[in-house]
């Protein structure tokens, strides 16, 4: 049941932010299920009525996908688990449900946080758990050399490369390292959002000088998805100041990113231009060696064999996303584990096209393109229908047109239509434009695979 638990939690773990994840799942543990009624044992009253309320349905979707369709009712119930961390509790269940109400005013319990949490630091992300491929070598071993040397080879180091290919772990893994070698440095991870959050919160509180200090005595800053402070003045105003000072001293700064510096749309020159300063390493997606060898240092860790037909057919089927591969490694475990019997290639194949029919059932419609790719390249809606020749508008307009043929399986005529009544034969030119030029640019090569990932994640 435990390692059960721990595979749903990995899963609705993709769906939360980690600071809410770690807040509101530790100590939790499923203790039975029978009839479709899973008991999930929580260590306190706060932390029932949170799950109860806020997340819900997201556990009950999850244990219905991973576990079984019948999962009909969930209980919260109160109980102190033996150990701190994720623990299964060996005691049957007590009989009833504690009532919510006469538990509520228990004292909220202070959320243990080991300095590694304090950093913002997640202990499962380390190099060593880390695989390297060809398609990440450069990112990998310049963040071993600067966890080696902070602030002395490449300051900033900046990190680009698609959804769940492993930019936060290996930021992380720099976290990680630089602790484990001396526990004085001041180190602080923390992602783009929670960094705005914080600083626009100490500005409304007044306390912009304790922002600073903060921020500016890290010996080691590490900043995630770098490219959601588009567009926020004020958090890139004081980022720049935050950056020039650590800079200064030589502290170290690393960034990560889903695309290149210069495709970040409306970040102000003097930023661009600081995280171009340093050294900019991409991470590409892993080719079919590298993604078996993942899903092999994945069984590993869950002492776990698979055979290497189903090892290869799952790094096949999945080719984007590593974050996809141990998902669909997760139920497959999961999915074993109810009933104790073996994976095979059969039971592979029909968890894998459950998983990949759920991320393209969803059709997409010329809107959903049109929208995602303006909003990809920061332009309206209105200007790329129009008839403006700009080229800024001119390329995303055909990457429309291309997407729209390829992932929407739209006719010539219907795109020309959808893209403010233009002639099928300019569809047609704008299909062929942007595949010919695929083959050889690899900065649109990068763009339009960034926005296909966007087309299904979202
Ligand atoms: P990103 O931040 O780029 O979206 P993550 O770092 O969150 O991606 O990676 C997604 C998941 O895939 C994580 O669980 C991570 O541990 C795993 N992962 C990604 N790349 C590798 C790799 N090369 N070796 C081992 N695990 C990896
Ligand atoms: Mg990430």
């Amino acid at each position: 049941m435990q390692q059960l638990w721990e595979r749903v939690l990995a899963e609705l773990e993709l769906s939360l932010s980690r600071a809410n994840f770690t807040t509101w799942f530790k100590q939790t543990a499923i203790t039975s299920f029978a009839d479709g009624c899973i008991v999930i044992s929580v260590p306190n009253a706060f932390t029932q009525t949170w799950l109860k309320k806020k997340y819900h349905t997201d556990i009950l979707k999850t244990l219905r996908q991973m576990i079984s369709e019948e999962v009909r009712e969930i209980v919260y119930k109160i109980e102190l688990l033996p150990s701190g961390g994720l623990a299964v509790s060996s005691r049957p269940a007590p009989q009833k449900e504690i009532a919510l109400e006469n538990t509520q005013r228990e004292p909220i319990p202070a959320v243990s946080s080991g300095p590694l949490e304090e950093c913002g630091l997640n202990q499962k992300y380390t190099f060593n758990n880390f695989v390297v491929g060809k398609n990440n070598e450069l990112a990998y071993a310049a963040c071993r050399a600067i966890a080696q040397k902070l602030g002395r080879v490449y300051n900033p180091l900046f990190i680009y490369g698609g959804v769940g290919l492993g930019k936060t772990h290996l930021l992380q893994a720099i976290g990680q390292q630089v602790i484990a070698e001396d526990s004085q440095k001041r180190v602080r991870y923390l992602t783009c959002e929670q960094f705005t959050n914080d600083f626009i919160q100490m500005v409304r509180s007044g306390r912009i000088k304790e922002f600073k200090d903060n921020y500016r005595t890290a010996d080691l800053l590490l900043i995630d998805d770098i490219q959601f402070i588009t567009g926020k003045e004020g958090t890139q105003e004081e980022f720049f100041h935050t950056f020039n000072a650590l800079h200064q001293m030589n502290k170290q700064i690393v960034l990560t990113s889903d695309r290149p510096p210069k495709a970040i749309p409306a970040l102000e020159h003097r930023l661009l231009s600081r995280f171009e300063w340093g050294m900019i390493a991409d991470i590409a997606l892993p080719d079919l060696e590298t993604r078996t060898a993942i899903l092999q240092a994945k069984c590993e860790e869950m002492s776990l064999s698979l055979s290497q037909e189903i090892l290869t057919y799952i790094a096949t089927e999945i080719q984007h996303n590593v974050r996809e591969l141990e998902g669909a490694l997760n139920r497959l475990v999961a999915f074993h584990q109810l009933d104790g019997s073996a994976p095979t290639l059969e039971s592979a194949k029909n968890i894998l096209s459950s998983l990949t029919s759920r991320a393209t059932r969803r059709s997409l419609t010329p809107k959903q393109v049109i929208a995602i790719v303006t909003n990809f390249y920061d332009i309206t809606i209105e200007n790329v229908l129009g008839a403006s020749r700009k080229k800024k508008l001119v390329v995303p307009r055909q990457i429309i047109m291309y997407l729209l043929r390829e992932e929407g399986q739209c006719s010539y005529p219907t795109i020309g239509q959808e893209l403010g009544g233009r002639d099928h034969t300019t569809a047609i030119h704008a299909y062929e434009k942007i595949s010919r030029e695929l083959t050889f640019n690899e900065r649109l090569r990068q763009e339009v695979m960034l926005i296909r990932e966007k087309l299904y994640v979202s």
